[in-house]
């Protein structure tokens, strides 16, 4: 058993990695300041795994409480690092909030990691640091292309920083590049709550079909996709909790080769706009109210993983599939909407 740092720990994938941490036995932590979560997520954390977590709020850009924090916490073996903005649209119109929190949490907690010694370090990356990739599916050596929006670029920038800490204090990192996460806990008591207009597909599909949202918005057909429509990796989030857990026992066990490496998270199988449709239309038995419209600025065509690495190297691999997680993202949605 180990006590981690979870930052971002009442968050969509942060909640559901805390689950997974609680039932392998480690101790999580959890730190977040509520800007996009709040703290009822420690309730179906603890109907879940029948414990319930230290919380404290802290806000990681403001040094002094990061100091704080790691004064009082004395005994962290490894910080799992959540906790930032991840907007990609805000971030265009907000690029110095996101710079300010999504690097300035980074770089106190590494000034606290040097401090205390602490060199267990799981950073979450994102497939958009490849921006529209040259080949399908996309491997960890396809190359880092130059950020569309600033969220893409405090993931960049924040791989870059990690690596430069390395060099000079020997931390051990892994950074894991999440494809599209979506879905929710299948007990239905954690999921993804977005305040206010989801900018996602997956909740804008499962508001819609709740009643909460008019009509869904398909942004483009006129890719070149088999049908139009932009091609993800939606992989479930459940699936993503548990490559954090395997991603940190590889640290705790030092099997990591080398102090620095990079995983893609994803299943490895594309699927369009229209598929995840015809997805959440067969799972939930319904149809759902859409339209195609103009292409949203800055979506490439498509992205999807090629898991050869996080499968062989790290030994992990996504295990639920599209149906899965629209049922689990849908059964979610019914709950926190009271419908039967
Ligand atoms: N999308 C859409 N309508 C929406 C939200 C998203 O058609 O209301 C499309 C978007 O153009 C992209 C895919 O769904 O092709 C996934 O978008 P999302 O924002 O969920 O994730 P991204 O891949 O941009 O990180």
């Amino acid at each position: 058993m180990a006590q981690i740092l979870v930052t971002g720990g009442l968050g969509f994938i942060g909640s559901h990695t805390v689950v997974e941490l609680i039932q392998a036995g480690h101790e999580p932590i959890i730190v977040d300041n509520l800007s996009n979560s709040t703290a009822s997520v420690l309730d179906g954390i603890e109907k879940i795994s029948g414990k319930r977590p230290t919380f404290e709020r802290v806000d990681l850009k403001v040094k002094a409480e990061v100091r704080d924090f790691f004064s009082r916490y004395t005994t962290l073996e490894g910080i799992i690092h959540f906790a930032a903005f991840k907007a990609v649209g805000e971030s265009v119109q907000k690029p110095l909030e996101y710079y300010e929190n999504n690097l300035g949490s980074l770089v106190y907690i590494l000034q606290e990691m040097r401090d205390l010694q602490i060199d267990k370090l799981i950073f979450s990356s994102s497939c958009t640091v490849y921006g529209e990739a040259d080949e399908l599916p996309i491997t960890e050596n396809s190359p880092v292309k130059a950020a569309i929006s600033p969220y893409g670029n405090t993931k960049q920038i924040g791989e870059e920083v990690i690596k430069d800490a390395i060099e000079a204090h020997g931390f051990n990192s892994i950074s894991l590049r999440y494809f599209n996460p979506i879905g929710a806990h299948p007990s239905a008591e954690i999921g993804e709550s977005p305040l206010g207009v989801p900018l996602n597909l997956v909740p804008y599909v499962t508001q819609t079909a709740a009643g909460v949202r008019e009509q869904l918005a398909v942004f483009g057909d006129d890719y070149e996709t088999r049908d139009g429509t932009n091609e993800r990796d939606y992989i479930h989030v459940v699936d993503v909790a548990k490559a954090h857990v395997v991603a940190l026992d590889r640290l705790l066990k030092g099997q990591n080769q080398g102090n620095y490496e990079v995983f893609n998270l994803g299943t490895g199988k594309g699927s369009t706009v229209l598929e995840v449709i015809q997805s959440f239309e067969k799972v939930s038995n319904s149809k759902l109210n859409y339209k195609i419209v103009e292409r949203r600025h800055g979506d490439v065509t498509a992205a999807y993983a090629d898991t050869t690495k996080a499968n062989q190297v790290l030994g992990w691999k996504s295990e639920k599939t599209l149906d899965d997680a629209m049922v689990d993202a849908w059964r979610w949605e019914k709950k926190i909407r009271k419908i039967n």
